[in-house]
């Protein structure tokens, strides 16, 4: 039988997609390692039933070794259209490949790469605005043995983000691409990153109208959060990866030894309980630690009023870990089933939020898909839809603020090398 929409994303994000040689790929968003490195997949569309409203977004994965196993194989063409077929059985499935950003090939006022100041993952803008995460300094080496940071900042992006490269940037992905959301992240740093952050956040509000999310290791001085609260932050995510301690403490050396597991929850519970329901997030990496460890964490985070970012774990090239296979399928459909039932259970409003489709992860209201019908499923659906009409003219109100107030400076064509 068929796989269903998101059924397909989970499939796709754990065995990945074969692209032959000679396939045509038209004006295909390239393929770009920065930040982690998660994003360094094929970007493309899946249709979805229409009462999601929406194409469901995945980055998915086909440099990988692992790759060369999957059944998926691109077919089709710019002018024909795309399928994606599967070997086992020859069935095909639609898809979408949707076009590069005009303005990745363009130069900000400063004569910077807009691609190398924030790229287009699914629907938002993603930035890395901070220095280099300082567990890369470290002799031998903190980083996240998942995360590839450190060779992607300062290589395929610029290791200093000014604000006006960034504010231009995100001004013609608003303009061009109808973008509402900059997400910005900047690993560790210290007692530092909040307060290097908050710059960006206050001018991309004030003068460029986005919603704006952070990500940043946790800080210890709360106060620090009560600080971008008011810069007007709209989500704030904590990269919490493993409950169990083991696995945190091996995966993760730098977090474990220098902040410590507990801070990553007292962090998310302050925020939490200062911010919207829904508008904090705990991220985790589903397919490494045993199951049970990924469905606590998924209770844990929604029983504290998050909602649950799941990545499913990707070996990327260059990572520690490009070695480890990919996670099963099986596995993957249960957690992801269970991010719709404590979302559900919890009564968090998952997709409220307008146009942040998030290409890296299965977003938990696609996973919708995967639920039983039953009366629990439509009385929630119901809830959720009421909850997004009633949240336009906030969302609306929020991104009202940068309207008019400054408009992109004309930035010339990058030379063709
Ligand atoms: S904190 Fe870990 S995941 Fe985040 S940038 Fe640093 S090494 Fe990478």
């Amino acid at each position: 039988m068929p796989l269903n929409a998101c059924e397909l994303e989970i499939d796709l994000l754990c065995r990945g997609l074969r692209v032959p040689d000679e396939a045509d790929l038209g004006h295909a968003r390239g393929i770009q390692r920065t930040r982690a490195g998660l994003g360094s997949g094929l970007e493309l569309t899946i249709p979805a039933p229409v009462w999601l409203k929406r194409a469901i977004w995945v980055n998915v994965p086909v440099l990988e070794r692992f790759v060369q196993e999957s059944p998926y194989v691109l077919a089709g063409s710019s002018e024909e259209g795309y399928a994606i077929v599967d070997e086992r059985d020859g069935t095909p499935y639609e898809i979408g490949i949707p076009r590069e950003p005009a303005w990745y090939s363009r130069l900000t006022s400063r004569n910077v790469p807009m691609n190398r100041i924030a790229v287009m993952q699914g629907t938002y803008l993603a930035i890395y605005v901070n220095p280099m995460c300082a567990f890369w300094n470290y002799r031998p080496s903190l980083n996240c043995k998942f995360c590839t940071t450190g060779r992607n900042v300062g290589e395929t992006e610029e290791p200093d983000k000014a604000i006006e490269d960034v504010l231009e940037t995100a001004w013609t992905a608003k303009e061009e691409n109808g973008i509402t959301f900059a997400h910005l992240n900047g690993g560790y740093q210290g007692s530092r990153g909040i307060e290097f952050t908050e710059p960006y956040v206050r001018r991309l509000k004030d003068e460029v109208g986005l919603l704006v999310g952070v990500q940043l290791a946790p800080e210890k001085r709360f106060e620090q959060y009560d600080r971008i609260l008011a810069a007007g932050i709209d989500h704030i995510s904590f990269c919490i990866e493993f409950m169990d301690p083991k696995w945190f403490a091996d995966i993760c050396p730098g977090k474990d030894r220098m902040l410590g597991q507990s801070l990553f929850w007292t962090a998310l519970e302050y925020c939490a309980a200062r911010m919207p329901k829904g508008a904090v997030s705990g991220e985790i990496i589903a397919g490494l630690e045993p199951l049970e460890s990924t469905l606590k964490a998924i209770e844990e985070i929604t029983s504290r009023g998050a909602f649950p970012t799941v990545c499913i774990f990707r070996p990327t090239i260059g990572s520690d870990m490009e070695g480890w296979p990919p996670p099963r399928y099986d596995d993957m459909r249960v957690v992801m089933e269970a991010v719709y039932d404590a979302c559900r259970r919890h009564r968090l409003p998952i997709g409220a939020a307008p146009n942040i489709e998030v290409s890296l992860v299965v977003n938990p209201d696609e996973t919708a898909l995967l639920a039983p019908r039953n009366l629990a499923f439509y009385r929630y659906e119901l809830w959720r839809r009421t909850v997004k009409l009633a949240a336009r003219p906030v969302f609306g109100m929020k991104m009202r603020a940068g309207r008019g107030r400054r408009k992109p400076v004309t930035v010339p064509a990058a030379p063709v090398e």
